[in-house]
């Protein structure tokens, strides 16, 4: 097993209600049941808003850290119908918050928007898991570089805390499909996305980047050959206590 601190994060997307409650519980016992693991990794599941206050309550865990998915623009209270801030989300008991999703960017979110997200989030002391990624055109037209420092520059600059943001590679076209990038494909990948972050913004740190996209009990051993990883965002997979604990199991194996 390997000494450096790796994130397992999940990311719920729109899935669970209280019932769901026991997947969380099997999963912190699992945690909880290895020393190993509560000193070697961070388990972090991102949960739809209406589950994180009742979850944080009745868990009260060290080990099993909850996250949100998105957060409005504007942080504080305000007139903004429908909205959640990074406060309310903060107050819930969010310690981490998913930002820039290709999920929400196909729903229109720009990086300039994204960018006041990660800003507000960070106002919050919330740890920001900050995606990046390219869609299957953007691959094959050789556009995958370039697509992704214009996240980067775009959705961040030099004055953000980077002790409180995390990368997230996922490829597009990898989300849901059981498709994953081969192996030098995602080392050149993740090191391009260091190299950009500390050429760009002189950072003193190397910034922790994960790889998400279709991670599954079967081919998370071949992601344990890429010492650049940080750990992963697992989507599908973290929606049952099975899969994730497989997961982390096999990954350590
Ligand atoms: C995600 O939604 O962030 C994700 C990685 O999904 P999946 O694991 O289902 O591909």
């Amino acid at each position: 097993m390997t000494n450096k601190l790796k994130y397992f994060i999940g990311n719920w997307k729109m899935f669970g209600d209280l019932a769901s409650y026991k997947i969380i519980n099997k999963i912190n016992q699992f945690v909880l049941k290895s020393k190993n693991l509560t000193r070697n990794s961070k388990i972090v599941m991102c949960l739809p808003n209406t589950l994180i206050l009742p979850f944080e309550k009745k868990l009260k865990s060290k080990y099993l850290l909850f996250g949100a998915q998105n957060c409005y623009h504007k942080d504080g209270f305000g007139s903004y119908t429908g909205s959640v801030s990074a406060k309310m989300l903060k107050n819930a008991g969010a310690k981490y918050i998913i930002l820039g999703h290709s999920e929400r960017r196909e729903e229109g979110e720009t990086n300039k928007i994204i960018k006041k997200k990660i800003i507000s989030a960070l106002n919050q002391k919330l740890i920001v898991i900050f995606c990046v990624g390219e869609t299957l055109k953007e691959k094959r037209d050789k556009k995958n570089f370039f697509v992704i420092k214009k996240q980067i520059l775009e959705s961040l600059d030099k004055k953000l805390n980077f002790n409180r943001i995390i990368f997230a590679y996922e490829p597009i076209w990898s989300i849901g499909t059981n498709k994953i990038p081969n192996i030098n494909y995602l080392k050149t990948t993740i090191s391009f996305i260091k190299k950009t972050c500390i050429k760009n913004f002189k950072m003193k740190k190397v910034p922790k980047v994960l790889y998400g996209g279709s991670v599954n009990s079967k081919n998370i051993s071949l992601f344990g050959l890429i010492t650049e990883l940080d750990g992963f965002l697992i989507g599908g997979s973290s929606q049952s206590s099975k899969k994730f604990i497989d997961i982390i199991n096999n990954y350590y194996k």
